[in-house]
């Protein structure tokens, strides 16, 4: 009874949604009968506005007169409820009222700064990811704007990519998992007061730029599409993704914006998609650039063709899809359809019902002010800081320690820990933003004494400052000394050949450890850095990343061991740039380095170490897990059945602890080579001092499936390898089994 009950509600609300879903595309298709060609194409059409919300309202009076006469469909870059309110009221003088959308880059946080994505993905908690995302949301709506152009879920492999800080890192299974959590937390449920449009970008495969130059080429197989960099898209779009962005780069010698196989065959046709995708800012006309269109028309043809749905900032559509389609170039019907995904969505967000709807001056200031916001700022920080390396428990640092050198670049600024496309509203503010240093004072108090030497330039030759740095350390009990890359070292159009610490940052620390006292390490950047020395001298390190508005207080609770660490690495971090692409789930070669005779003619560099300085998954704790009683519910499976694998896992230390558990697969043989280990599942779990817990995972045949030979998604009868660990490189439980006929 309970069964038929639970299937008449849930037919009630499939119902539903479907008449609600037909009455919307009703009012989009009465409302397109109505409108002249140059208004359809104005839905296309998208303008930045002012860059900040500080100065006075300047707003361009064509722009103006566009939006009045019905001819733009979306601004981006214009924030706050003041400035929205004033082109929604431009939009609302025209002949169809069509509202306005207004979109941002709201990357990690609107006011509240959250750590930058790649840091949030060392946390690997999901929840944590997804409420930073919901949080961010409920700013940007509170503020007029409909729409964050995020997350960014592009697999890298090169950390040399300056926009490897917007992203999850280099796992497929990881960055989908990200992707989903992301989408669901910035979209909530469409259309309520706290939720904004995701935007999944950038499709496809940007991250594979050649040389980790940003924009560059791709080149790369179907395989290696499929299996690596689509899977967090689609992950996305299941998370129910209202839109999504296409990339600069060419895929195999089309520019991913003229790119019919990838929009309109796989998004459009294949997945479902049924949102609208923006081109990337001015992508369109920029095929002319790359030797694909022969003019800003041609590019506009291949742009639509191919189902770029909206023009931002190129004005390709606008000055000339009329004319494309009186041409009888480009079918009305190719128009109509991008049009009525954009209003389609206009309509879900009830911006026809109330088109100031996110717009409430009392409810922005009510927000960016909320308290709350701030505490999960912090927490969302302290999760994502990864401990390196911890000789002799240096760390944690005691509250009552007497005196602490805190040295370094990073300490004072308050722009250290905010990273690239962090929103500066009303400009960098104390208020705010926990420097480094206030989050220690915030912390020790009076209980200690605390001094200060800045040592040297993030960037630069200049060591003048070094003396003053090693008196000063050498009058304190512990060190701590703060490093790493300045917030636009990293981000778009921040790719670096050397990913070496910058400046002299690696010679202060040799000076300050060759005073002998103890020494601990803040690493901020935007991506993995080689820091080698540092790495084998130092004893404590923390990978601090860019960690938001929070940084200080979140550095400071790790530190002092009021938070324990348990971030993961989400990518490889190399020992030198020469190594790059490095990544932890690559294939054998026929020449592996273990298991080889002669061990001169094998596949490794003859003046490099194989392997990572700090592989995929690695993390440490102030505390130690012990993993014991792997079982498996049966070895021997069919492709239709699932496997139980359970395993214990113990805090066998003295401190309440979180610990990451990676479950990875190796299929031994197949049609095409299978990498040499896999992610296929994970859990992070909080544990009391002492206490175990039984953990279970399944698996099933989606776990052991992969493109074979035809491309086709499915698993191979064979043995498996089944690794739990700690990282990619700590497998601490094995297994097998067999998949059989
Ligand atoms: C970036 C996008 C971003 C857009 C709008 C482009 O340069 O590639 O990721 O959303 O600018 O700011």
């Amino acid at each position: 009874f309970n069964k038929t009950l639970l299937s008449l509600f849930l037919l009630f609300f499939s119902i539903q949604s479907f008449s609600q879903q037909n009455t919307i595309d009703q009012k989009v298709n009465a409302l397109l009968k109505q409108m002249t060609i140059e208004e359809k194409i104005g839905q296309l059409n998208q303008y930045s506005g002012d860059w900040s919300a500080t100065g006075p309202i300047t707003i361009n009076p064509n722009k103006q007169s566009e939006i009045k006469k019905g001819l733009l469909g979306s601004m981006l870059n214009v924030l706050g409820t003041t400035y929205t309110r004033q082109y929604q009221e431009y939009a609302l003088q025209s002949r169809l009222k069509i509202p306005l959308l207004f979109g941002q880059d709201v990357i990690h946080g609107y006011k509240t700064t959250f750590p930058i994505p790649l840091a949030e993905a060392a946390s690997w908690d999901l929840e944590a990811m997804e409420l930073s995302a919901r949080i961010s949301a409920t700013e940007t709506a509170a503020s007029g704007i409909h729409w964050t152009f995020a997350p960014m879920v592009d697999i890298c492999r090169d950390p040399r990519w300056g926009r490897v800080m917007e992203g999850a890192g280099e796992d497929s299974y990881l960055g989908a998992k990200i992707a989903y959590a992301r989408v669901k937390g910035f979209q909530g449920k469409l259309g309520e007061i706290n939720s904004v449009m995701a935007c999944v970008k950038h499709f496809a495969a940007y991250g594979a730029a050649v040389g980790g130059r940003d924009y560059n080429s791709v080149d790369m197989s179907e395989r290696m599409l499929w299996e690596t960099y689509l899977p967090p898209f689609k992950a996305a779009l299941d998370a129910g993704a209202a839109t999504f962005m296409n990339s600069f780069n060419d895929l195999n010698g089309i520019p991913a914006t003229g790119n019919k196989y990838l929009q309109r065959d796989i998004l459009k046709g294949k997945w479902k998609f049924n949102g609208f995708v923006i081109s990337d800012w001015g992508s369109i006309g920029e095929m002319v650039a790359h030797g694909y269109a022969k003019d800003k028309k041609n590019a506009a043809f291949d742009a639509i063709a191919a189902g770029s749905d909206m023009d931002m900032e190129s004005n390709c559509y606008r000055e000339n899809l009329a004319q494309l389609v009186k041409e009888k170039k480009v079918p009305i019907a190719l128009v109509d359809d991008a049009v009525k995904r954009v209003l389609r969505k206009k309509f879900e967000l009830g911006l026809f019902d109330d088109p100031f709807k996110f717009c409430n001056a009392n409810r922005e200031q009510k927000e960016l002010n909320n308290p709350e916001h701030t505490k999960i700022a912090r927490e969302v920080a302290t999760k994502s800081i990864v401990l390196l390396k911890n000789k002799n428990n240096l760390l944690p640092l005691s509250k009552t320690t007497k005196t602490i050198a805190f040295i370094g670049p990073m300490v004072k600024p308050l722009r250290a820990n905010h990273g690239f496309w962090a929103l500066d509203l009303k400009n960098i503010d104390s208020t705010y933003i926990v420097s480094q240093w206030k989050g220690l004072e915030n912390k020790v108090g009076k209980n200690s004494k605390l001094l200060y030497a800045k040592g040297c330039d993030i960037e630069g030759e200049n060591k003048d400052g070094f003396a003053e740095a090693v008196a000063t350390a050498n009058q304190a009990d512990v060190v701590i000394l703060s490093i790493g890359e300045r917030y636009d070292m990293s981000g778009e159009a921040k790719s670096r050949s050397n990913i070496h610490l910058p400046g002299v940052q690696e010679d202060l620390v040799k000076a300050i450890v060759a005073t002998g006292k103890p020494v601990v390490i803040l690493i901020n950047a935007g991506r993995p850095l080689v820091f080698n020395w540092t790495a084998d001298n130092v004893p404590a390190i923390l990978y601090t990343w860019w960690l938001g508005s929070e940084a200080g207080n979140a550095i400071a609770d790790v530190l002092f061991g009021d938070y324990n660490p348990s971030g993961k690495l989400p990518m490889s971090f190399p020992r030198d740039e020469g190594q790059i692409p490095i990544y932890y789930n690559h294939f054998n070669t026929g020449r592996p380095t273990q298991n080889q005779e002669n061990t001169n003619y094998v596949s490794a560099y003859i003046d490099l170490e194989n392997g990572p300085k700090f592989p995929f998954g690695y993390g440490l704790s102030y505390t130690t897990f012990q993993y014991s009683d792997l079982k498996l519910s049966k070895t021997k499976l069919k492709n239709t059945e699932i496997i139980e694998v359970t395993l214990n896992i113990t805090n066998s230390g003295k401190v309440v602890g979180e610990e990451v558990v990676q479950l990875y697969l190796r299929d031994r043989v197949g049609s095409v080579v299978r990498p040499i280990i896999e992610l296929k599942d994970f859990r992070k779990i909080k544990l009391n001092a002492g206490e175990t817990k039984t953990l279970k995972f399944v698996i099933d045949n989606s776990k052991l499936s992969f493109y074979n030979s035809k491309l086709e998604y499915q698993s191979e009868p064979g043995d498996f390898d089944l690794m739990i660990g700690s990282s990619s490189e700590d497998i601490r439980l094995k297994g097998s089994f067999e998949l059989i006929k």
